[in-house]
Formats: structure tokens, C-alpha cells, sequence
């Protein structure tokens, strides 16, 4: 008899993370990915014909590299459950960081108004906006079909998010100020091995030019203009880009730059104040 602790012996057999074996389960049965307890719960449990057939198929895109999230078309991201597909990059437990120092930055001020520049699933706008339900929150994207993934979001989740098209700041009408910009930009360099782990997202959120910082130089040229007086810009990027982003940011004007680590403690963040003329 297949049951579920057999087919999930099977696929960690094939290479399949333990949580990613739970979680294509969990969809293929229908039940909730945050069911886990369940699925343990009932691991004497059969599965039907049909489920053992469709869990394997699952199981076999994931070993070619799908991300989980698109194969059961969710993702849990800083406490909101996220529809994500392939016209959006997969939310990373990284950008996490980004969110956390965002809300330190906004903890004592009222009514903030915070930017999310290049927002693909709407993840980092939406988590502000659920932390923060007093802010005004304000996402931009180049992708139509990324804005229309982060606009469903948006709704299903009842988050009054404001959507923009069109790259970076350029969007934004000239007069628009705010308290602290966030930005999970494309950051990979373009001849980056590890590129080729990542052929199912999005190619334009991944990379950025031959050292991966294209738009980060765009967005900290840019940024200043958006910023009120001591507000911030905060900026995601790889492990190893910290202090070339802290040098851009101190080039453009940014004072206390600085980096913050993500949970595996890597240099995850940087960021910096502007003091010109907001
Ligand atoms: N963190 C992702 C990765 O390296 C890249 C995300 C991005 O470019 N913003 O897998």
C-alpha cells in the first residue's frame, strides 16, 4: 500500500528536500501548506492511484529544478500566504531582512509613506503594508505581468497597496516623497554559474549587468529625489555586493550606510539616510 510516509521516504529518495517533499504533498492531497502537523498526523494514510501519480509528477519538476512555489502556485512570506507563478520571481526567506529593517526604520513615524521599487510578487510592499495598516504603501514594476500577480495579491489579501508600471522612479509623479525605500532589485551578475539553478524565474528579476549592480547604480541615483529629509533607502543584494553597494550610497550622498545580515548571517542589505534637501 502507498501511503503518504512511503511516498514521502520516495521522494527525499530522489533528492527532494523533507519540507519540499510535505508541501507538493499537502497540494496534491488539496490540504493547506500550513497542514504539516496533519500530514504527519496521518502517515499511515493511502493515497489514491491518482494522488501517488500526481504527486510523482510533482516531484519529478522539482527535482528538474521548479521552484515549490510554483508548482503548488503559493508561498508563505513573512506571515501572508503569496500566489506566485513564473511571470515572478519566488520570494526569497532572505528579503525577509529587508521588511524587518524596514519596519525599524518606520517605528516612530506616524502614517509612513514607503516606496517598493521592482515589488514582482508585491511580497516586500504587501508585508509592509500588513505590519503597518497606518502607511501608505506605493510598489513599482516594469512587468505587466508581475503587477498583475501583485495586484491579485494585493486584493485577495484586502491590502490597499498603490501599483505603478514602469522602471524604477520614472513612474512616479515628480513631487512624490516618502519615509523609506525598499528595493529587491535584479542583482545577479549576468556570467553568474549559479544562474543556471534559477532557469525558471524570470530572467530580467534575476540579473543585472556584468557585475550584477546595473539597477542598484539606477535606483541609488534615483532614490534621493523620492526621499524626505533623513528618510531612507534600504536595498537588497548579493552576499557578496555589500561594500560596493555601501560605496555607491556613499557616493550618491547617503549618510550612516550600513549592512545587515540575513539568517544564514550573510551581508544581505544595505542601506543608507538621505540628508539633502527632501
Ligand atoms: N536572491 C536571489 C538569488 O540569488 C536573487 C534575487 C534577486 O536577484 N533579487 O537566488
Amino acid at each position: 500500500m502507498n501511503t503518504l510516509k512511503q511516498a514521502l521516504l520516495d521522494a527525499q529518495a530522489q533528492g527532494l528536500a523533507r519540507i519540499d517533499a510535505q508541501l507538493l504533498l499537502l497540494h496534491t492531497l488539496g490540504s493547506a501548506p500550513n497542514d504539516r502537523a496533519w500530514l504527519l498526523a496521518h502517515d499511515t494514510d493511502a493515497l489514491t492511484g491518482a494522488q501517488a501519480l500526481a504527486f510523482k509528477a510533482l516531484c519529478q519538476r522539482r527535482a528538474a529544478g521548479e521552484p515549490v512555489a510554483y508548482l503548488t502556485g503559493t508561498k508563505a512570506f513573512f506571515g501572508l500566504q503569496l500566489q506566485v507563478d513564473a511571470r515572478v520571481l519566488d520570494p526569497r526567506p532572505d528579503t525577509e531582512t529587508l521588511v524587518e529593517w524596514a519596519l525599524d526604520r518606520l517605528q516612530d513615524t506616524p502614517r509612513p509613506r514607503v516606496l517598493d521599487l521592482g515589488t514582482g510578487s508585491g511580497a516586500v510592499a504587501l508585508a509592509l503594508q500588513h505590519q503597518r495598516p497606518d502607511a501608505e504603501v506605493w510598489a513599482v514594476d516594469t512587468s505587466d505581468s508581475a503587477l498583475a500577480v501583485a495586484q491579485a495579491n494585493a486584493q485577495r489579501l484586502g491590502l490597499p497597496v498603490r501599483f505603478w508600471a514602469g522602471s524604477w522612479c520614472q513612474p512616479l509623479p515628480v513631487e512624490a516623497r516618502f519615509d523609506v525605500i525598499v528595493s529587491n532589485p535584479p542583482y545577479v551578475a549576468m556570467d553568474d554559474p549559479h544562474l543556471s539553478a534559477l532557469t525558471h524565474e524570470p530572467l530580467s528579476a534575476l540579473t543585472s549587468g556584468p557585475d550584477g549592480l546595473d539597477d542598484i547604480r539606477t535606483i541609488v541615483a534615483q532614490a534621493g529625489q523620492h526621499l524626505v529629509r533623513g528618510g531612507w533607502l534600504l536595498l537588497e543584494h548579493g552576499h557578496d555586493q555589500a561594500a560596493a553597494v555601501r560605496g555607491l550610497l556613499e557616493q550618491a550622498g547617503f549618510s550612516a550606510v550600513s549592512t545587515r545580515t540575513d539568517l544564514p548571517g550573510l551581508d544581505r542589505c544595505s542601506g543608507g539616510q538621505w540628508a539633502g534637501l527632501g
